[in-house]
């Protein structure tokens, strides 16, 4: 028998009703105490070490915590201190669920940090704590004994999901009795060391769970120390390869890598769509989180004959979108992560700006590393070398009797990560899911936010190994590396 999918014991974590006034007051009241507080990240018993500061990208003024960052050395000494964790299953996942319980008792404090450390908004600071306590919780239920050859994983993990993702991957790795050491993206170490001291008060022994802050190089020496059980990686496409190929060279190939990839994900709108709806979801998927998501729609596809009244009603739906600083409940959009993501995306807006590609774009706050949502007319995603992680939407019209060939060229990207569709025909929806090749297809919906525990998230193709995170098929990867065949 498999594992359950829903497992019986388990619920998803409660949200917030931030339209309820007296729910928001209490919520605003309690992350108020964090407003100007300072956070600090280093490597395990590392406290006399020079320290560089981390300014909130929405503010370069407002400076949120100090980084003392991981040597070789460091490195060195948390292989040498990890240890499987090989308490009975039943005490794992007691743990984990006590995690779990620390984040939503801390929440208000981990919004501070999402809000000033990652430029996340109210609704997807939430979000982002929800989703790692439903990760703990889900990994916790399906955990099992490792038997005596768990391993030390190392899980490398993204700043857009900094700590969903982060915790996550660590759950996963913790739940089949692993040891972990966690390198979290160099912009967003903060949360990761908040979120290792949760588990720590939690009850997950300091040589299960160790942070590493530090850039690929912390990585790069992790992952062809030979000394690695397995990684997970949620990242570019390009490392993950690079992974794979030091990997390979440890002598251990058979070594697990669980790695999440890029995307270029496509939407197609059709002639029977409902306008209103189909603009929602457009905006949500393609500009919250300042499009700073692997899940994030790239380029939209309008049958022609209702392109000029939905493309005129997404560009006055983009005028409503408020840019500003993500501490604040009204703002839609907050800054990409840091100012090299603002010079890259911005280049390539302006490119296409000369190339004559323009169709809309709002103004940004002139403080903080913002990029305005923006419309770039293309002909098809074929067009797109690359995928643009930020707020920025290409737009394609096709033909009804081109339908086909437009999942061709979704398909021919090699990518395969999310696919929106909106239509109001029964048998095109079944049509088309059935050919496009991509992990996670949504109808008449927008394509992001996968839930733990019901929507499994993941790719194929150069979109990652899969297995999904967060349905039942992850956790059986998170066992030891077989051992080399004997003379072969
Ligand atoms: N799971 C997220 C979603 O469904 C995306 C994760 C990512 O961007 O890596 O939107």
């Amino acid at each position: 028998t498999g594992p359950e999918l829903f497992a019986p014991e388990r619920v998803n974590s409660r949200g917030w009703d931030l339209t309820h006034r007296p729910t928001f007051a209490e919520l605003d009241a309690a992350r108020s105490t964090f407003a100007d507080h300072r956070w600090a990240a280093a490597p395990q018993g590392v406290d006399d070490r020079p320290q560089s500061e981390l300014a909130n990208p929405a503010d370069p003024s407002d400076i949120v915590g100090t980084i003392a960052w991981a040597t070789p050395a460091d490195v060195q000494d948390a292989l040498g201190a990890a240890k499987p964790w090989d308490a009975p299953v039943a005490d794992r996942a007691a743990a984990l669920n006590a995690v779990a319980d620390a984040y939503e008792a801390n929440a208000p404090e981990l919004f501070a940090i999402l809000h000033r450390e990652a430029g996340k908004t109210l609704p997807d600071a939430i979000g982002e704590v929800r989703e790692a306590v439903d990760f703990l919780r889900y990994y916790a239920v399906h955990g099992s004994d490792a038997g005596g050859d768990a391993g030390i994983w190392t899980c490398i993990s993204p700043w857009n999901f900094p700590l969903a993702i982060f915790t996550g991957q660590i759950a996963a790795a913790l739940a089949k009795g692993n040891a972990v050491i966690a390198k979290p993206a160099e912009q967003t170490p903060l949360i990761a060391a908040r979120a290792v001291a949760l588990m720590h008060g939690a009850g997950v022994p300091a040589s299960a769970i160790q942070l590493l802050p530090g850039d690929g190089g912390t990585g790069a020496q992790l992952v062809s120390s030979g000394a690695l059980a397995g990684v997970a990686f949620t990242g570019s496409t390009e490392v993950a390869r690079k992974i794979r190929a030091s990997l390979a060279k440890t002598g251990r190939p058979g070594t697990p890598l669980v790695a999440e990839t890029g995307g270029l994900n496509a939407m197609i709108v059709d002639s029977t769509a409902l306008p209103e709806h189909a603009v929602r979801d457009i905006l949500a998927a393609s500009f919250q989180s300042a499009g700073q998501r692997c899940s994030a729609l790239r380029c939209l596809y309008v049958q022609e004959d209702i392109a000029p009244k939905l493309i005129t009603m997404l560009k006055g739906a983009m005028d409503t979108l408020l840019m500003g600083n993500p501490w604040r409940r009204e703002t839609d959009v907050g800054p990409v992560i840091d100012s090299d993501a603002q010079s890259e995306i911005t280049t390539y807006i302006e490119k296409a700006r000369a190339e004559g590609r323009l169709l809309h774009q709002l103004d940004a706050p002139s403080e903080g590393t913002f990029v305005p949502p923006t419309l770039l007319r293309v002909k098809g995603i074929s067009e797109m070398e690359r995928e643009i992680f930020g707020p920025v939407l290409h737009v394609a019209t096709f033909k009804a009797e081109e339908t086909d060939k437009v999942v061709a060229a979704v398909n021919a990207t090699g990518y395969g990560l999310t696919f929106g569709l909106h239509t109001r025909i029964d048998d095109r929806v079944q049509e088309i899911v059935d050919a496009v090749a991509v992990g996670n297809v949504y109808v008449n919906r927008n394509q992001i936010g996968a839930i733990v525990g019901s929507q499994p998230f993941g790719g194929e193709g150069l979109s990652g190994t899969g297995p999904k995170a967060g349905g039942p098929n992850y956790l059986p990867r998170f066992r030891p590396a077989p051992a080399p065949l004997a003379g072969v």
